[in-house]
């Protein structure tokens, strides 16, 4: 297995083992609140997964065990991978997710990006593969202004499982590199994304962002988009009158100015998100200073 690759730019980090500790709890309690949310808000149902970014060591990642997302409740449930290979770093690690490799190639990418979800939303999935593409259509999802669809059987090679998932390095860096306007491979020297969310043919949708907060209100967020939309596809066209005008999207600067006021104020609805999942007796975040649950036997 390889080693973790320490010369790469890392991201800011403590010096501090106390703070480490500190700062680990309490990105793991973020990125486990994160997964419930997402589960309550139907965008992960038992597939689907959120990754974080190692805050102390850029070259690496936390994300799930191979588990259903609403049932991830403790630290014992979170395996750091490498992003150079999305290989355990405990060669001992429960069994993860066959497609960790959308997160490691896109940590690899892009070294801004610090929150992955990936998701097989079914109020999004038709719009990967009906031609119809996925507009901004509210001002809550200015970020949708450009999404992409990725059709994983242009990269497909003789021998290849063709059952859709990311299941190798080559398909995670092919999925990446849809989310630069220079999808030139292997890696572009580039920063940052320059889509927040790609489609994903007959499969989902993925989306990338600086934060798990961020990253949760883009995911809830396509989903709702898509289905105003789909609701509005469908009242235009039961309605002749309507049929000689065109849906009204967001324009260009309206994407990005709603998007740059809306993507601030996060914390509005991850306070509300977070007090629902904490309230709901399905889910268990042993790591919650917060949580209202009885102690579980998992402690
Ligand atoms: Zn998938």
């Amino acid at each position: 297995m390889a080693g973790p690759s320490s010369d790469k730019p890392l991201p800011p980090s403590s010096s501090s083992p106390e703070m480490v500790a500190a700062n680990l709890t309490t990105v793991f309690n973020t990125l486990i609140t994160g997964l419930h949310i997402l589960h309550y808000n139907g965008v992960l149902d038992a597939y689907g997964h959120m990754s974080v970014r190692n805050p102390n060591n850029g070259s690496n990642f936390f994300m799930s065990r191979n588990l259903a997302p609403a049932l991830v409740a403790n630290s014992s449930d979170l395996v750091e991978y490498y992003v150079e290979d999305a290989a355990p770093v405990d060669p001992n690690a429960p069994s993860g997710f066959i497609e960790r490799y959308i997160h490691s190639e896109l940590y690899k990418r892009f070294p801004s990006i610090n929150s992955v979800v990936h998701s097989h939303s079914p109020q999004v999935v038709p719009y990967t593969f009906s031609g119809v593409p996925l507009r901004p259509s509210i001002h809550m999802a200015g970020f949708l202004e450009v999404v992409p669809n990725f059709n994983i059987t242009q990269y497909y090679e003789p021998g290849d499982n063709q059952d859709l998932l990311i299941r190798s390095q080559r398909l995670g860096a092919a999925l990446a590199a849809q989310f630069s306007s220079n999808r030139t491979l292997p890696n572009a020297t580039q920063t940052e994304a320059d889509y927040a969310v790609v489609l994903m043919q007959n499969h989902g949708f993925t989306t990338v962002a600086s934060s798990i907060e961020l990253a949760v209100m883009q995911a809830i967020y396509t989903q709702t988009n898509a289905g105003i939309q789909t609701t509005a596809l469908t009242i235009h066209n039961a309605y002749p009158e309507s049929n000689q005008q065109a849906l009204a999207y967001l324009t260009t600067q309206q994407t990005v100015q709603s998007w740059a006021t809306m993507a601030g104020t996060a914390d509005r609805p991850w306070g509300l998100w977070s007090h629902q999942v904490r309230s709901s007796s399905l889910y268990q975040n042993l790591l919650d200073p917060n949580q209202t649950q009885p102690a579980s036997p998992l402690l």
